[in-house]
């Protein structure tokens, strides 16, 4: 096991999506398979441990990197940035109030790549208020025993655990965050991902059968969970999803030039030397830059504290989705019918970038958060 902190983030995740992740991007989406071989090279470059603390062998990095990495591997494969968001979401939660168990048993092994975890928050009854879970723990005995199902679990039944949320087993505390290890009797994974885009995310539906979770696998104290979603997994997802669609939309844009440069009609001219066609070049790379810069921005004022963080992670995803879409639709346009099959990217990118939107917080509810926060309102 080598790892190589000596690189940066960005030069470390640069290299495996380049030899990695992007020679298996058209066959992870066509095959609907989990990118197993990126997982093996996130572990064995430390990049699984990107957001565990160094001191427990992990790279210690902060929001911008996550934002630098999911861009950079999402820009060749939406899935597997997908899927590597998710785990360092679960990470993150985690090594916000680990106890020394929680330390070694999971941040260790995950900084050395043995571990992948993912967030189990979604309710096909609450839909995109999944901070409102209808689940339930009941604690008896030092253990907590769940039952209950959560649906869109990106990575599924490749992860080792899940961090649940929970109504709190005590009357009005409010909600928990339980640890769950995926080989636990009554853990049980249903369905394959039929989602339009993100084929490989592998995001399936779990069911909880009187699983019990000892009490050492609570994160934080008793009713902590709705504090950690807003203070650690909001700006943590909405940060590494807006990446991830800053990514598509840049491998979008930049497939559209190759094509629009190398793409040569009868008379020798270039699809690049039409002006409409260079319209649409500008339109996207601007669209593009605008994004990454806003989203850049956003994670540098929340890495430091800065009171204007709040607003710009939350509006960092609005813009993200936005602009992902709209490029990745003007990429089509301009590579025309081949770009409309797969013998070209950009109608992966279109489908990978239309979840930004829908995933929770979706853009309506995020958007009622801005505009209620620049009016002085409060959120809830
Ligand atoms: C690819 C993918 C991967 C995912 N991965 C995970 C994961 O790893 N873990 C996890 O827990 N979840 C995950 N999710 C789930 C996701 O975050 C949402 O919780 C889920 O998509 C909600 O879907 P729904 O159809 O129930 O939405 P609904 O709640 O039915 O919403 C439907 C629409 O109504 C709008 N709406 C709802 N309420 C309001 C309101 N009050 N004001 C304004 N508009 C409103 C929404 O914005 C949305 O446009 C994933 C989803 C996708 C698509």
């Amino acid at each position: 096991m080598t790892t190589t902190f000596n690189h940066s983030v960005a030069e470390i995740t640069r290299q495996i999506a380049g030899e990695v992740v992007a020679p298996l991007a058209f066959e992870i989406d066509r095959e609907k398979r989990f990118p197993h071989e990126a997982f093996k090279a996130f572990g064995k470059s430390g990049l699984l441990g990107l957001l565990v603390p160094k001191d427990l062998g992990g790279m210690g990095g902060s929001l911008f990197d996550l934002v630098t990495a999911t861009e950079i591997i999402a820009e060749k494969c939406g899935s597997t940035a997908m899927c590597f968001l998710m785990h360092s979401c679960a990470t993150m939660v985690i090594a916000s109030k680990a106890s020394p168990n929680q330390k070694e048993r999971y941040l260790r092994p995950i900084a050395q790549g043995d571990k992948i975890g993912t967030l189990a928050f979604s309710e096909t009854g609450t839909g995109a208020h999944f901070y409102s879970p209808e689940i339930r723990a009941h604690f008896a005995d030092q253990f907590f025993t769940l039952n209950g199902r959560k649906s869109f679990v990106t990575n599924g039944d490749q992860t080792d655990f899940l961090v649940v949320v929970t109504n709190a087993s005590t009357e009005g505390n409010g909600l928990d965050m339980l640890i769950v290890e995926t080989d636990t009797s009554g853990v049980r994974f249903e369905g394959t991902w039929e989602g339009i885009g993100l084929r490989g995310n592998n995001s399936i539906s779990v069911t909880m059968e009187n699983v019990k979770v000892p009490v050492s696998n609570l994160i934080g104290d008793e009713g902590d969970g709705l504090d950690i979603i807003f203070q650690v997994v909001a700006p943590t997802f909405i940060l590494g999803v807006s990446g991830v669609n800053v990514g598509l939309a840049r491998g979008a844009y930049l497939a559209a030039l190759n094509h629009a440069k190398s793409r040569k009609y009868p008379d020798g001219r270039s699809l690049a030397e039409i002006q409409a066609i260079q319209f649409y070049l500008s339109d996207m790379y601007g669209s593009v830059e605008s994004a990454a810069a806003f989203v850049h921005k956003a994670a540098r004022s929340a890495d430091q504290g800065e009171a204007a963080a709040v607003l710009n992670v939350m509006e960092s995803k609005i813009i993200a989705s936005e602009h992902a879409v709209r490029v990745t639709n003007l990429a089509m346009q301009v590579c025309g019918g081949q770009g409309y099959t797969p013998s070209l990217p950009v109608e992966r990118y279109l489908r990978d970038a239309r979840a930004g939107a829908v995933m929770a917080p979706t853009t309506e509810v995020l958007k009622e958060w801005v505009g209620k926060s620049v009016a002085g309102i409060p959120l809830m």
